[in-house]
């Protein structure tokens, strides 16, 4: 049922307009002054709103105003209705953001229709913005695990990076890849494959701080950027996710599994541009681990990159 405020000074007006509203199938409210008005608004958010123009104290101009400068309630629609069919009131008031305007006396299957068509347009405006919304998800989530993909992790770090150098800031990026992916989707299954992804980010997930970004970068290959980190902090956390992960049983049709992955770790220097320089060393350490027995976190510490990257600053 659509709930309706009407809001008008004089209590007749209310009143006829509530047994044709009623009788219509509406649930409606009402206040009598434009103060009113705004506490009934945030209190029971309706549906639509019918605003007198002309009111003692503040106006229906005012109140309209108040209406859409606020987020929480610019979206209801407002109908304005006036006796005095003043021009330059129905002109402000819709440039304000008014939906439509009626005039006094009301003719109830004129207002009707409007209010049908205000209904309609903020339903459709709705079903826009959750689409919206579902359409932002897809296009910067990785579906299967729910954290950032490429894309997204790309720009949001390369943000990142930028916002750092303007403020001098530590960031540190780690890279993580599960050891022997293949072995686990041929043993277990693809669904096992799967469920070894999501458990790896939702304990990545668990470990980190908010601020933290993680992206996966393709197949079995995830990042982490990590805002305000220093190499130390940085290799702290891959080591923390490192052993987590060793420790973490995975169960999937009544098999359980573990797995173990190998990291890179980064800080990033004054000389890096965009995330692209970072990362490589990052892939570097991690081919390293790879390399060197996997289930192992090798980063700039253990390569003395830190004494070279520095002295480059
Ligand atoms: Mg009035």
């Amino acid at each position: 049922m659509n709930k309706v405020l009407v809001v008008d000074d004089i209590k007749d007006n209310i009143m006829l307009l509530t047994f044709e509203l009623e009788d219509d199938g509406f649930q409606v409210l009402s206040a009598y002054s434009g103060e009113e008005c705004l506490k009934i608004v945030e209190e029971h958010t309706p549906d639509l709103i019918l605003l007198d123009i002309n009111m003692p104290g503040m106006s229906g101009i005012e109140t309209l105003k108040h209406l859409k400068d606020n987020g929480q309630t610019t979206d209801i629609p407002v109908i304005m209705v006036s006796a005095n069919n003043a021009n330059k009131d129905i002109i402000e008031a819709i440039d304000l953001g008014a939906h439509d305007f009626v005039a006094k006396p009301i003719e109830y299957p004129v207002l009707a229709a409007r209010m049908r068509s205000a209904l309609r347009l903020a339903r459709a405006l709705f079903d826009l913005e959750k689409a919206n919304f579902e359409l932002n998800k897809y296009a910067t989530t990785d579906s299967l695990t729910g954290c950032y993909n490429r894309r997204q992790f790309f720009s949001l770090t390369d943000s990142e990076i930028s916002k750092a150098k303007r403020r001098d800031c530590k960031l540190s990026l780690i890279m993580l890849d599960i050891d022997h992916f293949k072995q686990i989707n041929d043993q277990f299954g693809h669904a096992a494959g799967d469920k070894a992804l999501v458990s790896m980010c939702e304990l990545c997930k668990s470990v980190c701080r908010d601020s933290d970004i993680l992206g996966r970068l393709g197949g079995e290959e995830f990042a982490l950027c990590c805002p305000d980190a220093d190499i130390d902090g940085a290799v702290k956390l891959a080591e923390r996710i490192r052993i987590e992960c060793e420790n973490m049983k995975i169960e999937h049709n009544d098999k359980v599994f573990s797995l173990t992955i190998s990291i890179g770790v980064t800080r990033v220097v004054r000389s890096d541009v965009t995330l692209h320089e970072p990362l490589q060393r990052a892939d570097a350490f991690l081919y390293n681990a790879k390399h060197t027995g996997r289930n192992k976190t090798v980063s700039d510490l253990d390569h003395g990159i830190k004494m070279t990257q520095e002295s480059s600053e």
